[in-house]
């Protein structure tokens, strides 16, 4: 049996309720909100605690002979290979056990993100919108912000972060640059000011929130197949070349697998609401960025092919002029070039549908921090990371004004997949 750990953020207790009169109690403890029922058995029950309560309930338990077991330590800082923690039964009381608000000085549930979102559209309401896109497969809302000055002439761009939830650093690089924006709108330049910013810093919130209550090391959504949660891979569920070369790494038909593609193109509700997004928002989108970790690089399309794509050499020099600015803040090399060539080949990605499908000439997808820690980046480099990340896209967004490129004009509003 581990101990409870003081200085952990939260952990899975296993309590032993043999006697109707503890399991009662155990209850009770949760609807005053000192710890979170996530699963109960015959004779026992699956609780968070929160890391600074961890003293308070093993008193009260004590106190009435209920006997526990230490499941999971820390879940905020697990290393190493996913463990295998049996899966919460959500309640709709179930709550967050933090709160707190967000600082980039360390990672934070969803309702936090969702709170600071809120925030800024109640604090800047003359440029920023909320909006909900999509539900998930769990009843959660997938949210994005909007920040632009209306101006009917503005091209948009599009930033988004967690679509593999246990890359949480993309979370909080999208929110930064949302409120760097949202905060200094009026002193910024044109090239900013110019295009509509459209911000969703959490795709795949199921995933994301079962990142910071079960397993920290979960990558897909929260999808079923058959009677078990497999999860989808949503990076590899967009429409252009779906599940082409499925046979291999590239994108899986096995549901178990790390890159299971779904059941078809767009079968996941994150992935639509994003197809919604571009495709019918009536705003011609200029630049697509979506976040991942750790590999510190700024890759382009193709993903499904080693071929140069058509805007192969306007890609480069957009990677390359974000690559300098983030190397002139921080002294960090990204390195640059199409997706196939630096990483690996994967179908149906976001960037090749953005690229191939919706016409966006300047598609990236960039892997943050940390080669190092991968997808433990400690929360004192959040901050460095955001700041070099801010100035790569700000360079982007002024190299784009400049370029004359394929499609920068083309107003695509109907596009089937
Ligand atoms: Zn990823």
């Amino acid at each position: 049996t581990k101990v409870a750990r003081k200085d952990a953020r939260f952990q899975i207790w296993e309590v032993k309720c043999l006697k109707e009169g503890q399991r009662i109690f155990v209850k009770s403890l949760d609807t005053k909100g000192a710890i979170n029922v996530c699963k109960e058995r015959h004779s026992a029950m699956d609780v968070i605690v929160e890391g600074t309560r961890t003293m308070q309930v093993e008193k009260l338990l004590r106190e009435r002979d209920i006997s526990f077991d230490v499941v999971t330590n820390d879940i905020t800082s697990l290393v190493g290979p996913p463990r295998r923690v049996r899966s919460p039964v959500l309640s709709p009381r179930m709550r967050s056990p933090i709160k707190k608000s967000l600082d980039w000085k360390d990672f934070y549930p969803l309702n936090v993100i969702y709170d600071f979102l809120d925030a800024l559209e109640r604090q800047y309401p003359s440029i920023c919108t909320v909006t909900v896109i999509g539900n998930t497969v769990e009843g959660r809302d997938v949210k994005m912000l909007k920040i632009s000055n209306s101006n009917a002439r503005n091209t948009a761009v599009w930033l988004d972060g967690t679509i593999h939830a246990r890359e949480w650093i993309s979370t909080s690089v999208v929110t930064y640059i949302a409120d760097h924006i949202a905060r200094s709108f009026n002193t910024l330049p044109d090239y900013i000011t110019n295009k509509d910013w459209f911000f969703v810093p959490v795709v795949n919130p199921d995933g994301y929130y079962h990142t910071h209550t079960v397993d920290r090391m979960w990558r897909k959504n929260r999808a079923r197949f058959g009677n078990t949660i497999t999860g989808v891979d949503l990076n590899r569920n967009f429409g252009l070349n779906w599940g082409r070369n499925g046979n291999t790494e590239c994108a899986s038909g096995d549901p178990n697998h790390l890159n299971y593609r779904g059941t078809e193109a767009f079968s996941e509700p994150e992935t639509a609401a994003i197809k919604d997004i571009i495709l019918y928002s009536g705003v011609p989108f200029k630049i697509f960025l979506t976040f991942h970790a750790y590999s510190e690089l700024i890759s382009f399309p193709w993903c499904y092919t080693s071929d140069p794509c058509p805007d192969y050499v306007n890609l480069l020099e957009g990677g390359t002029a974000m690559a300098k600015a983030i190397y002139e803040t921080s002294g960090r090399m990204y390195k640059v070039g199409n997706f196939k060539d630096i990483m690996y080949y994967a179908s149906g990605t976001s960037i090749d549908w953005s690229y191939g499908t919706a016409r966006i000439p300047f598609t990236y997808l960039i892997e943050l921090r940390s080669k190092k820690d991968r997808f433990l980046l400690p929360k004192e480099e959040i901050q460095d990371c955001c700041k070099e990340v801010l100035n790569g896209v700000k360079a982007l967004a002024e190299f784009v004004d400049k370029k004359k490129c394929r499609n920068c004009n083309v107003h695509f509003k109907k596009n089937p997949q």
